[in-house]
């Protein structure tokens, strides 16, 4: 079993997504099922309704899962965990306070080293802990850090080896019971059998930790790892919050089609032969460790062109803006100019605005009257004979405003394509200006 373990904590970032659609893709590849668990142990963290919305998402996207479980679900399992490795001796009551950890941190800090536990409370008989924890002191699970060094081979990032020392004795339950994210991560992807764990290269540094919690539980299974490489911003740095772009949700109001976003997610960092595709055709051919090893930069000029090549899918415009098939047509032209949904409703808008442009106000009203006053011609040409030779205006003092009364804009489409598609709603539209 795959599985994407997405925090309820903010809006879904691209980089979960990405996480969301590589697991997708492999666990389809190898036949396995996806498991889709909410990781809501931080309840401080944790935002209402987000799990919702990023169950939504992954729907919207087109990525199906076979099951979906809230990690708090299993604390019961997770406490039940961390006694047996007390009992094995494997892990250990810890009375050390908040502030004697950040005095030690602090101390670390000055004299240039990496903070470590101290280890003083690893060496407490079990009476002198049975006294603090009558005295009601407040204490934290610590599991034991390993004898030897943790090494894995990951699927894209090659072998990794972690020693005791950056492993660390570190908190797997805290003062509260409440499972700390490793912890409740290890166990769960051994309690599910998840056999493959694709995640942000992010999480690199915790896979040893993990490993550490299931060797001391005896669980001895291979689960193996494929860290992703971050996506950087433009300027070269890790995408955050901040770079409205990395929300997912962001790039769908702006007018991105789900495919599009997938399709470029899947091709960031990667060169196929093909750079246009949809998700199910990437199953045919993507090959997890051939991903590269490089951070993949993030390009929206890109995405634009995707989403141009997936908008030209989309058939039945005026259905999806909800508005009047007559004017299909004409959704049609925007499509074609545009490089996101977002455009094309925003031009189509435009049409049924008034018109602010000062520049040709009098063109227009001469403009305006003419066509007004007489029949609509058929053929575009016999069209614009006329109104040249009635109005006199000729060249930008007439393609410009005449274009401003089609569609409120004096650069874009061709004059003579809108005219065709608009012919038989033209009067209307014009009385708007
Ligand atoms: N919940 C973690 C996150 O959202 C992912 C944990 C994992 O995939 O192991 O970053």
């Amino acid at each position: 079993m795959l599985r994407f373990a997405p925090s309820p904590t903010g809006d879904m970032h691209i980089g979960n997504l990405r996480v969301a659609i590589f697991n997708y893709i492999v666990a389809r590849q190898i036949g396995e099922k996806l498991l889709i668990r909410i990781e809501d142990t931080d309840k401080e963290r944790n935002i209402e309704g987000k799990d919702k919305e990023i169950l939504k998402i992954l729907d919207i996207f087109g990525i199906k899962y076979d099951q979906v479980v809230y990690q708090s679900a299993n604390l019961h399992i997770h406490q039940e965990m961390a006694k047996k490795l007390l009992d094995s001796k494997k892990a250990f009551v810890c009375f050390c306070s908040e502030d004697d950890i950040s005095i030690e941190r602090e101390k670390a800090k000055l004299e240039k080293r990496p903070y470590r536990y101290s280890g003083k409370c690893e060496y407490l008989t079990q009476k002198e802990a049975e006294k603090k924890i009558k005295e009601k002191k407040p204490f934290v699970i610590r599991i034991k850090k390993p004898e030897k060094p943790i090494k894995f081979n990951d699927i894209i990032k090659g072998e990794k080896i972690f020693e005791p020392f950056d492993i660390d004795s570190f908190v797997i339950l805290r003062a509260d019971l409440t499972p700390t994210y490793n912890f409740a991560c290890s166990i769960d992807d051994m309690i599910y059998d998840i056999t493959l764990v694709i995640r942000g290269e992010d999480h690199l540094s915790n896979t040893p930790k993990q490993i550490h919690i299931r060797k001391s539980l005896g669980y001895d299974k291979e689960i193996k790892y494929a860290h992703l490489p971050i996506i950087l911003n433009e300027e070269g740095k890790k995408m955050s919050k901040r770079d409205k772009a990395s929300s997912v949700k962001w790039l769908l109001e702006e007018g991105f089609l789900p495919e599009a976003i997938a399709n470029y997610l899947i091709l960031l960092g990667n060169s196929f032969e093909r750079e246009v595709f949809t998700l199910e055709e990437a199953i045919e051919f993507f090959d997890i460790t051939k991903i590269s090893r490089a951070p993949a930069k993030f390009d929206i000029e890109k995405l634009k062109f995707l989403n141009k090549e997936h908008m030209k899918n989309i058939n039945n415009l005026a259905k999806r803006f909800n508005v009047n098939f007559i004017y299909e047509e004409l959704l049609q032209i925007f499509k074609n100019e545009s490089s996101t949904l977002k455009e094309i409703k925003e031009k189509f808008d435009k049409v049924f605005e008034k018109s602010e442009d000062e520049e040709f106000k009098n063109e227009r009203e001469i403009l305006k009257k003419e066509i007004l006053a007489n029949e609509l011609e058929e053929n575009y040409d016999e069209f614009k004979k006329r109104i040249q030779k009635n109005t006199g205006l000729k060249g930008k003092k007439l393609f410009m405003p005449l274009r401003e009364l089609l569609i409120n804009e004096k650069h874009g489409a061709e004059i003579k394509d809108l005219y065709k598609v608009m012919r038989t709603y033209l009067k209307e539209i014009i009385k708007i200006r």
